[in-house]
């Protein structure tokens, strides 16, 4: 009797150790079944969110740059931001159409100062199509009292301080001080993975303008001037002091000192604007921030793409 009970207790203890092994093995089929069903889940929903809200490419071009009038288009399939307003509106419409952007497209312009080359068709942007003009307060008082510019702003106009970021769409901006001789500003933009920094009219740059352009990854910048040619040019003495005084414009040797000093290997486009007809030429300015960056061991073309904007022509557009 002593001998059944104990193959009936040994036989209990195999069943009990088979199902354990059992729902051991059920359970361990369904969490591998639920991690493997999981994954696919994460990927699909991956797969889809990409389909659905796909990561927009921005582009930027110039529509024109230098003291006969300066635009910048920085935008998306979706919308499109102006960067300063200084070319007549016909030919604004026909070089944006040219990359088919409609005016219907355009949700903002930003105007770094009241300078005419930058402000030319604010009024007709801002108040006949109703699109916003973002400026600080001294510069759209600035463009108010401007004896050139034919129509006056209201409902168009923003308001923004330097050093506070606003937002347009996706688009992170921050406006910061440009010494020149008129209130003026760079803007800082924030998109995607993105930095774009633009500095135009800059008298030179002070640690406000140079943490700026640190920080970019795609950079527009004066380079006005070429020392030599102004010095020996024809402009009346008052006029080059200007030029050269730290509220007047940068020259190529200045933004070319600078941009090998402080050369990030983050930074992926550099685009030199503003430049002078009388004291500068685009192979010039090309040439000596070419050299400059060349010196420090920088591949110009390879690490960093290196153009100059044209002054009354579209530019190529570049895609990120
Ligand atoms: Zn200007
Ligand atoms: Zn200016």
């Amino acid at each position: 009797m002593k001998s059944i009970g104990k193959a009936n207790k040994k036989l209990r203890k195999l069943k009990r150790s088979f199902l354990h092994d059992e729902s051991y093995r059920v359970n361990r089929y369904f969490n591998n079944a639920f991690i493997d069903h999981l994954s696919i889940i994460i990927i699909f929903a991956v797969i889809m969110q990409q389909e659905l809200f796909p990561s927009e490419q921005f582009s930027f071009f110039s529509l024109g740059s230098g003291s006969s009038g300066n635009c910048y288009y920085l935008g998306n399939s979706r919308y499109g931001i102006l960067i300063d307003a200084g070319i007549g509106p016909r030919i604004t419409k026909k070089r944006l159409a040219e990359y088919g952007i409609d005016f219907s497209s355009i949700y903002a312009v930003l105007i770094t100062h009241d300078h005419y080359d930058h402000i030319k068709s604010v009024g007709y942007l801002g108040e006949k199509l109703q699109i916003p003009v973002y400026a600080t307060r001294e510069v759209h008082r600035g463009i108010a009292d401007s004896p050139l510019t034919k129509t006056r702003m209201n409902g168009s106009k923003r308001y923004i301080e330097k050093g506070v970021p606003f937002q347009i769409e996706d688009v992170k901006i921050t406006a910061f001080d440009v010494p020149h001789d008129s209130d003026n500003v760079g803007y800082f933009f924030e998109f995607e993975e993105h930095k774009l920094t633009l500095v135009t009219d800059a008298g030179t740059i002070t640690e406000e303008v140079a943490h700026y352009i640190c920080k970019a990854n795609h950079l527009i910048i004066e380079s006005n001037y070429d020392e030599d040619m102004l010095k020996n040019g024809r402009y009346p003495y008052p006029l080059k002091q200007r030029i050269t005084s730290g509220s007047g414009h940068l020259s190529n040797r200045q933004t070319a000192d600078f941009l090998a000093e402080n050369y990030s290997s983050k930074l992926r486009n550099i685009w030199l604007c503003h430049l002078s007809s009388n004291n500068n030429r685009p192979d010039l300015a090309y040439q000596t921030v070419e050299k400059q960056l060349t010196r420090k061991g920088i591949k110009v073309g390879t690490e960093v793409s290196l153009q100059v904007l044209k002054r009354n022509t579209l530019s190529t557009k570049t895609n990120f």
